[in-house]
């Protein structure tokens, strides 16, 4: 492969949802992309074949990003595949909503351990190999909440605040090595994360969004499509909202 392959993108949870229509948006001739998911399911080799019926390849593995051991071997494979890592796509999130006071400390662990802690394994490792190429960019997905904050949400807002304060860090750090990190804050976003919300509280966000309607998982892919793209090349330590305007 390492002789085809121009460019190698890495998306994490690229199985369903946002991460598919990511995978999708960067998608071409030239590109392969890596894509993970955790635990196993159906929907990665759909994806696999979305990419393909797009003109692109892609290979998906099933990995948790909490894990640094699965994270490493992971990118131990990308490597040796292609030989680089042009881009990373830290995407892969959970939700495990409570009210702070009921909530527990699994609820807890799991999403810093998989949001925050799963983009810190990915994005260390790929990091390596950017430097040593003196190219790459890193684009974090983070949340609008982790700007505005939201009730019931208290472990996945610190994980998506401190994905924002990461990338911001990371920037800073790599940019000497022209690698850059910017990070795609999605308001309410249609996808199976937000599916399972009540009536209620699916009324109440979309009265705070001034365009009216849910986004689209393309909406958000539109925005790392361009940030992954030679357009962004001056863009680092940068957070892109793309809410319909329910933060600004
Ligand atoms: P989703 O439909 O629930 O998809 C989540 C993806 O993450 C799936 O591919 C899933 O894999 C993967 N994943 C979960 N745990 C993992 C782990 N431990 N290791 C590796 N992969 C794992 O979610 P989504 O709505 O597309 O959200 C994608 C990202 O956007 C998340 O970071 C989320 O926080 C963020 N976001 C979403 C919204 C929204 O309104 N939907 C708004 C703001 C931000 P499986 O298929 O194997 O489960």
């Amino acid at each position: 492969m390492t002789e085809q392959v121009k460019r190698t993108v890495v998306v994490t949870g690229g199985s369903r949802g946002i991460g598919r229509s990511i995978c999708l948006s960067l998608a071409g001739p030239d590109t392969h992309i890596f894509f993970n998911y955790f635990p196993a399911d159906d929907e990665a080799p759909k994806t696999e074949q979305m990419v393909s019926d797009a003109g692109g390849s892609a290979t998906s593995v099933e990995v948790d990003v909490a894990s640094a051991e699965d994270v490493k071997s992971f990118f131990e494979k990308v490597v040796s595949e292609t030989g680089r890592i042009d881009v990373l796509v830290n995407n892969a999130g959970i939700t495990r909503d409570a009210l702070l006071v009921r909530m527990k400390d699994k609820d807890w662990e799991d999403v810093i351990d998989i949001n925050l802690k799963g983009t810190f394994n990915c994005t260390r490792i790929a990091a390596k190999t950017m430097m040593k190429q003196r190219c790459g960019t890193i684009i974090n997905i983070a949340s609008v909440v982790g700007v505005m904050g939201n009730p019931g949400q208290a472990n996945y807002v610190a994980s998506k605040a401190g994905i924002i304060g990461f990338t911001k860090a990371v920037a800073r750090e790599l940019a000497s090595r022209n690698v850059t990190a910017n990070a795609v804050a999605p308001g309410f976003i249609d996808t199976e994360m937000t599916a399972s919300l009540s009536d209620k509280a699916k009324e109440a966000m979309m009265s705070q969004v001034p365009l009216g309607r849910m986004g689209t998982p393309e909406d958000v892919a539109a925005a790392v499509a361009f940030l992954a793209s030679e357009n962004a090349a001056y863009l680092t330590g940068q957070v892109i909202h793309v809410n319909g305007g329910m933060y600004m």
